[in-house]
């Protein structure tokens, strides 16, 4: 369990300390979705391009808890590439797992398995889930 456990942690650091897709882009197409978490200071942005019901790319900008960038890299990493109702079903899932509502417990979350433990710390829930959060928003928005 220790082991699991420093695997989730090495999972966590590399994504804050080298995160992937980081950094808004100017070009056309993108939807822009802003949340602040102020009990943590966590201000984060993500920027989605999403085109023939598959999400093309995702992107984050912001500060905030190792937590809560990390967690904005694992989501671009995971979800691009994924259909809409992939995305939509992973997003939910992973929201759920978190904040201790139902979810598909055979769901594989792939490397977001990283942040279940987070669930036992209700004041860092919100840390974990803001970034999903914005990008659910945004599914909700291309998906009318
Ligand atoms: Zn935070």
């Amino acid at each position: 369990m220790r082991d699991l456990k420093n695997l989730y942690r090495q999972i966590i650091m590399d994504h804050y300390k080298n995160p992937r897709h980081k950094g808004l882009t100017s070009e056309e197409g993108y939807i822009k979705e802003h949340i602040k978490n102020p009990s943590c200071g966590d201000d984060i942005t993500i920027q989605s391009k999403i085109e023939d019901n598959t999400v093309k790319d995702i992107r984050h900008e912001g500060t905030g808890c190792s937590i809560c960038c990390s967690s904005a890299s694992v989501l671009a990493t995971l979800l691009k590439d994924k259909s809409v109702a992939e995305a939509q079903t992973f997003t939910r899932n992973y929201i759920n797992m978190i904040t201790n509502q139902s979810y598909d417990k055979n769901f594989d979350f792939e490397d977001a398995i990283a942040y279940q433990g987070v669930k036992d710390f209700p004041a860092r829930t919100k840390c974990a889930t803001i970034a999903w959060l914005a990008f659910e928003q945004t599914l909700k928005k291309q998906v009318k």
